[in-house]
């Protein structure tokens, strides 16, 4: 067996790999990335240009936010510790033309060979999902080049977020599988931020996602309460 690296949760792994298959469909459980894509792809362009950045996605899945991004014109490399969406992920790209490099590693191992490498990472909807996100930021924070660009997603830890992002979403709404959060891992834009200030980077934005039941429309907004996206800069080198 290989031995799972540190910084992995092979539980949190599993539950990826048993859905691989329905990544891409856009009715079945991961239909919620499909329709929060486009609005988290156009808030990370409205801070960044796209065209000709190299780009590095943390726990990119079955890719759907790393072939966005290729198809906007970045260079994208996507990693993941599960091997089934990735595989998904890979024939997707056979499929839809857009090119993507794909690799089975964690943050922290890829950032030993390719430190400073990449305009922009985005490591979305991942860090609620591993034993340290403090670990994955200081990775995310190697890997982008001085001046290059951070983004992270989350789901914040209140009385709130635990209604609507466990309670309303797995159970009442049913958008996704019971069990796919586990409300003692939501992040705090506080602690979020003073990780991230640690690792070296700067913050620049923060921006909520909201869900509204009745139209069933994702939007973006000033309210982090529940899921919210946010922007970092690593500082020029002196
Ligand atoms: N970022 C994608 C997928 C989010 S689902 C998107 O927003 O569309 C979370 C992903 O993180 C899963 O694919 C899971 O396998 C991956 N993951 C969990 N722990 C990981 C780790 N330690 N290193 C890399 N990927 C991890």
């Amino acid at each position: 067996m290989t031995e799972i690296p540190h910084n992995v949760d092979a539980a949190e792994v599993a539950k990826f790999d048993a859905l691989a298959a329905r990544w891409w469909d856009p009715d079945g459980e991961f239909r919620p990335l499909h329709e929060i894509n486009p609005l988290r792809l156009d808030w990370i362009r409205q801070h960044v240009d796209l065209a000709g950045a190299s780009a590095l996605d943390i726990g990119c899945g079955g890719g759907i936010l790393t072939e966005a991004m290729a198809n906007a014109g970045a260079r994208v490399t996507g990693i993941d510790m599960a091997e089934k969406p990735l595989g998904v992920a890979h024939l997707h790209q056979l499929e839809s033309g857009a090119e993507v490099e794909y690799l089975q590693s964690t943050a922290e191992d890829l950032s030993a060979e390719r430190s400073g490498q990449y305009d922009v990472v985005t490591c979305l909807e991942m860090l609620e999902h591993v034993p340290s996100p403090s670990r994955v930021i200081a990775s995310a924070t190697q890997l982008v080049r001085p001046g290059g660009h951070v983004f992270f997603s989350t789901i914040n830890r209140n009385p709130k977020s635990f209604l609507f992002a466990i309670v309303g979403a797995e159970y009442v709404l049913r958008l996704l599988p019971a069990g796919t959060h586990e409300y003692q891992k939501f992040i705090r834009p506080s602690e979020l931020e003073s990780w991230a200030r640690k690792a070296g980077l700067e913050h620049r934005a923060s921006i909520g996602l909201h869900y509204n039941p009745l139209t069933r429309e994702y939007s973006l907004g000033p309210n982090v309460d529940v899921n919210y996206l946010m922007y970092f800069r690593r500082p020029e080198a002196e």
